[in-house]
């Protein structure tokens, strides 16, 4: 069942989602060849806390970060260490925050330096193919209307859509039905309503779809470790269309 949320709790969601969205904004600043991983969390930490909110990944099913960084041919789930950003790295931050018993969800890829040509199209492609799935998250489409357009546009440039790994509804907890898959039918799936909370979040693969688990237990790489990207953000279905609620 989707739920439908109040305007009671979507004010706890917009405020979580604009923290989430602070948050990546000023942690992209400090994006650069040398930085670490684990200096990028240490500043989102300290961005969230002073919001007056709680990482919500840290300590989720045990996962060790407070953030998500992944990079290049890890797809999701990195966690945050002593790697140091190379330039010519893409790296993906996953952002998600906890206040009030409320969530807010978002990722973006950000290239390092300078990047190659087809790495850049392939983040330009996924972005672009989040906007497209957020366009037909309106009231009376149906759920895989979101799924269809993600896969469509990202097959159409010669890349690939994770298929082990989907978006969620979020509320009141960071994972609720629906899952959001980046692949499917037109026309299938629940219909949508105003009042429903998706974290659509597109995962793109340069080469096959294929996914694997590192013996870390968390981070997802592509199997033939080739570069992916991973672009995401809650959004709020309304009668006048779907509103972006993790923008800045
Ligand atoms: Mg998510």
């Amino acid at each position: 069942m989707i739920l439908v949320k109040s305007e009671r709790e979507l004010e706890r969601i917009r405020v979580c989602s604009r923290i989430a969205a602070r948050v990546h904004q000023k942690v992209r600043e400090a994006i650069r060849p040398g930085v670490t991983t684990g200096e990028l969390e240490k500043m989102a930490v300290t961005l969230i806390r002073e919001s007056g909110a709680e990482p919500a990944f840290k300590g989720y099913r045990g996962f060790p970060g407070s953030i998500c960084t992944s990079i290049n041919e890890e797809v999701v789930h990195g966690i945050p260490g002593s790697r140091k950003l190379r330039s010519g790295d893409a790296i993906s931050l996953d952002i998600g925050i906890r206040r009030d018993g409320y969530y807010g969800d978002a990722a973006i890829t950000w290239p390092v330096g300078r990047i190659e040509g087809r790495v850049k199209r392939l983040l330009e492609v996924a972005e672009r193919a989040l906007y497209l799935g957020i366009a037909q998250a309106r009231v009376g489409n149906r759920l895989l209307d979101i799924s269809h357009a993600i896969q469509t546009e990202v097959e159409a440039n010669g890349f690939s859509v994770v298929r082990d790994f989907v978006g969620h509804g979020i509320g009141s907890r960071m994972h609720e039905d629906p899952q959001v898959p980046n692949f499917g039918q037109a026309h299938r799936g629940p219909r949508l309503g105003s009042g429903m909370v998706l974290a659509i979040e597109p995962m793109v693969n340069m080469g096959d779809p294929e996914v694997e688990v590192l013996s870390d237990k968390w981070t997802v790489v592509t199997r033939d470790r080739k570069p992916s990207a991973h672009f995401e953000h809650t959004i709020l279905i309304t009668e006048n269309g779907p509103e972006i609620l993790t923008k800045v």
